[in-house]
């Protein structure tokens, strides 16, 4: 498969946010989302045989833990994507798929957790979303909306309601979009929809959803990568 990075760090948006990850990143993505701040994985990269990805996966962590599978859009090689999260399940390891659900996941081994990131209006990438994938979403699955404005917000809301994803899935995520040349401060000054008014929207609807900011980008420079 095509390899961009493997790396570990601490996972940054979702509910396994703040735990140690190794995070394999794949190259090649099918979307040019207005605000991506994973461009360089659309070309380059390197070939990596399965056994030569597990490997570096055991010397980041021996023994197990979370491995999240990233891109790019992963999913566009699912052929060998697949037989690598169910190895490594059996290896004992926990695996979350970051997804733009553009592609099907009904091929994904069904103890993978899916982090499915629904395309908002201003990403420039709407009505991407496959809508059969509605039916591969299971409970401990994550469905996630970058948000960029208010438009966006209503958009989450309204997806959301609709198809029913605080019933469906473990967690609805509403996350604001960063700018992706943000550097320098390690605060939400970069954050294209200020996190207090989303907090005040979501807390005047009673959304029943979570916020979840990029914690990564808190962290290190928000420029950094391989974080
Ligand atoms: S799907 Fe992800 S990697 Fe692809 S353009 Fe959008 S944000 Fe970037």
């Amino acid at each position: 498969m095509q390899i961009t990075e493997i790396y570990k760090s601490l996972q940054g948006e979702s509910t396994y946010a703040g735990l140690p990850c190794v995070f394999v990143r794949l190259t090649g993505c099918n979307l040019r989302c207005s605000w991506c701040d994973s461009e360089y994985t659309f070309t380059g990269g390197h070939k990596m045989a399965l056994d030569e990805v597990l490997g570096e996966v055991n010397r980041l962590s021996p023994g197990g833990g979370l491995v999240e599978i990233t891109g790019g859009e992963p999913m566009l090689q699912d052929r060998e994507v697949v037989p690598l999260m169910e190895r490594l399940l059996r290896e004992g390891y926990g695996v979350l798929l970051e997804t733009s659900g553009e592609r099907p996941l009904q091929r994904v081994p069904s103890g993978v957790v899916k982090i499915v990131d629904v395309k908002c209006p201003d990403s420039g990438e709407p009505d991407t979303f496959c809508m059969d994938n509605l039916e591969a979403l299971t409970s401990h699955d994550e469905v996630k909306f970058v948000l960029g404005s208010r438009a966006d917000y209503e958009f989450a809301c309204d997806f959301a309601l609709q198809h029913s994803l605080a019933q469906r899935v473990n967690a609805v995520l509403f996350s604001p979009a960063f700018r992706k040349d943000a550097t320098g401060a390690r605060d939400s000054s970069h954050c294209l929809l200020d996190p207090q008014e989303l907090a005040e929207w979501m807390l005047a609807d009673n959304v029943p959803g979570r916020l979840g900011m990029q914690l990564h980008k808190f962290i290190w420079d928000p420029a950094v990568k391989g974080v």
